[in-house]
């Protein structure tokens, strides 16, 4: 019998939602003006539930490392959000919705949490549109839509190739104003770096204040960690640089429960790796594909000669280009979804058709759509997008197409957390990229905005009301507590471990060989051996910067090399997990590829019968971290090998 409780409400789908609001705990407004929440984040998790958590009543503290909560990853976000609005009368519904999302994530994910999803899509459109999000418009002043991977309608709505941006400054808006009535206190360029567990339930953080070195405390009735993906343990991603996975993992290393972490989004259309001095990747937004077609040659001969530069891609004619991805997906075409067409690239090139100077890269080309709807059309939709690529490659996508190639981007696997959205500890609750809920083992595009503010808006807020209606005869919770002392002095000692070892190699040098290690055996394709070798090139890995890391500066005071050396402690233990638990899945599914487990046509083989679970690992201190399994159970959908074709 699994320890794990996922309070997935019964009966029929359409009513869990509506019937697990009926049947939970509400708190009073008077009571709820006694009550603290932390919060850890402020991309859209973060600053819409600390937005919606105080304008409910609750006193709300909410954190982040940047200068302004406005400034947290989720700006990046490019493409788009989804929504089931049918607004294109194109037969969108929220069973669609839902039941994309749960084919698009390979049946790994629970199917009560992904139609609550899709069920609060719409709300939040409109929440967004009451904001002032200024979502795109058709002529006639409808908002309109595109499409994303791995769906047959248009539901993405957008604001060019901003949305994250757009969507943010909703929030941060909505965020300001509770900040000025004093609802929230706001604590900018401050690191958490341990929750504070009291008698079993969370009761507040220890946070790193980034500016002046000094650790502080805060005590609360709950604690919410909206603190986004760890896909930076791969060093080169589309993630901001200062995305990290450390307050997730040291939740885990609290006894929360960590989820798939081997389930890591590889997206296809990011710009190619150009040289070893690099620190971050640039993703080509995914609404590219569109109107984008992907293609490398057919003959090898034009492969050599665009490697040397001996003709360009505009010579070769049609006859002479693979549209792969519209060849062996006719029915999806270049939208199938993510996982899928980054295989597909990383066949053809792994084939020898790939087309840079490394030959990792294949085009992503808009001539067809520039004649068909004019260039001005296609600078309206991806204008932004166009002139990013150009000023990075100084190439004019406009008039040759665009090298992209699959890169790191997105983490499915998190947090483990209940319908509620609460983990395994009492108290404290994991919302946005940085839980394992939705995506189960692929996310779709464009749904990674629509689960981090379906949580900050329309679902915490009501079920966080459950656990608080039992604590509102808990007095405000005193920081002299011994278990704040008690991890204070714990990070005080790790800190100073840190900065005494004064080795010769820098924070990043260990960091990109990490990076290595982790694309070259638990990347796009993954095998028992290369899983293995992995974990033990991690330990060795480890065991050398605990020697010979160099962290120049104070700790007392801005030190940012030293941010990224106690990140990268973590990364080393979480990468180890990420093996592991790759190694454990002997399937193939969604983004997780085990050579072992393929289909005649290569296409990734899933074993329902043994694991149809999602894996939560418990931390065991120095000994093996012991896994759980919460069975996934299929009552409305019938699980199908995925087919895009
Ligand atoms: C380039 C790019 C484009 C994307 N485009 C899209 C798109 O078009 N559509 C879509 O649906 N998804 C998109 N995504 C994915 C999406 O942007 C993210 O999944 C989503 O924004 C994550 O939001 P979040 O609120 O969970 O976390 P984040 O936005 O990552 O915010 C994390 C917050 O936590 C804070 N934090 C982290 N650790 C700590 C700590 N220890 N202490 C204090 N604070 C901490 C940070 O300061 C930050 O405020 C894109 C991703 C990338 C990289």
């Amino acid at each position: 019998m699994s320890i794990l409780d996922s309070k997935s409400p019964s009966g029929p789908l359409a009513e869990k939602w509506t019937k697990h609001k009926a049947n939970i705990n509400v708190v009073s407004p008077a009571n709820k003006r006694k009550l603290d929440i932390v919060v850890i984040g402020t991309g859209l998790a973060g600053a819409s539930a600390a937005a919606s958590l105080a304008e409910l009543g609750y006193n709300v503290k909410v954190f982040c490392i940047q200068d302004s909560p406005r400034r947290a990853h989720s700006i990046a976000a490019q493409g788009g959000i989804n929504a089931s609005k049918n607004y294109q009368n194109d037969n969108d519904s929220i069973y669609r919705l839902f039941y994309d999302t749960v084919k698009g994530g390979d049946y790994r994910s629970r199917e009560a949490n992904v139609y609550r999803l899709a069920e609060v899509s719409g709300s939040i459109i409109d929440q967004c549109v009451a904001q002032g999000v200024p979502f795109a418009r058709e002529y006639g002043g409808l908002l309109d839509n595109r499409s994303f991977g791995g769906v047959l309608v248009s539901r993405t709505f957008y604001a060019r190739g901003q949305t994250g941006q757009q969507l943010l400054l909703g929030a941060y808006a909505a965020l300001n104003k509770n900040i000025g009535v004093g609802k929230v206190q706001s604590f900018v360029r401050r690191e958490m770096l341990d929750v504070i567990v009291i008698d079993g339930k969370a009761r507040g953080v220890i946070v790193r204040n980034l500016v002046t070195g000094e650790i502080e405390r805060y005590g609360a009735h709950a604690v919410v960690l909206a603190t986004g993906g760890y896909g930076n343990v791969f060093f080169l991603s589309t993630n901001a640089m200062n995305s990290n996975g450390s307050a997730a993992w040291t939740a885990y290393r609290k006894g929360a429960f960590f989820s798939n972490p081997s389930f890591t989004q590889i997206h296809p259309t990011c710009i190619p790796v150009h040289g070893d001095q690099q620190s971050k990747l640039t993703l080509m937004s995914e609404s590219l594909r569109n109107d984008g077609r992907i293609w490398v040659p057919k003959k090898m001969e034009d492969v050599m000669k665009l490697r040397k530069k001996q003709i360009k891609p505009i010579d070769i004619p049609e006859e002479d280009r693979d549209y792969y991805l519209e060849r062996r997906y006719p029915a999806y075409g270049n939208l199938v979804p993510r996982d899928v067409a980054s295989r597909a690239a990383k066949e053809r090139c792994d084939a020898g058709f790939g087309v840079n100077e490394t030959g990792l890269a294949v085009y992503l080309d808009f001539a067809t759509a520039i004649k068909r709807l004019g260039k001005h059309v296609i600078e309206e939709r991806y204008g932004n997008l166009f002139q990013m690529y150009e000023k990075i490659t100084d190439e004019n996508p406009y008039e040759t197409p665009m090298m992209i190639y699959p890169a790191i981007h997105y983490t499915m696997g998190g947090l483990w957390v209940d319908y509620n959205l609460m983990t395994n500890i009492p108290g404290l609750y994991a919302i946005g990229e940085c839980n394992f809920s939705d995506h189960g083992a692929n996310r779709l595009g464009a749904s990674a905005l629509m689960q981090g503010l379906a949580d900050g808006y329309f679902v915490l807020p009501y079920t966080i009301g459950d656990y608080l209606a039992n604590e509102i005869m808990t007095p405000k919770i005193s920081t002299a507590h011994p278990e704040f002392e008690k991890a204070e002095k714990a990070h005080k000692e790790l800190i100073n471990k840190i900065m005494s070892i004064k080795g010769k190699r820098t924070v990043d040098s260990f960091h990109k060989a990490l990076g290595i290690i982790m694309w070259d055996n638990v990347g796009m394709a993954r095998n028992a051996k290369g899983l293995q070798k992995a974990i033990e090139e991690i330990k060795a890995l480890k065991a050398e910067f605990w020697k010979d890391v160099l962290v120049p500066g104070e700790a007392n005071d801005l030190n940012q090399e030293l941010e990224k050396a106690l990140r990268l402690a973590d990364y080393f233990e979480l990468g180890d997990l990420l093996a592991r638990d790759a190694l454990n899945r002997n399937e193939s599914c969604g983004g997780h590829f085990r050579e072992e487990s393929a289909t005649e046509e290569g296409e990734a083989k899933r074993d329902d019968e043994n694991y149809a679970y999602v894996a939560a690992w418990e931390y065991k201190g120095d000994a093996e971290p012991q896994l759980h399994k919460e069975d996934l159970k299929f009552e409305f959908i019938e699980l199908k090998q995925r087919s895009y074709k």
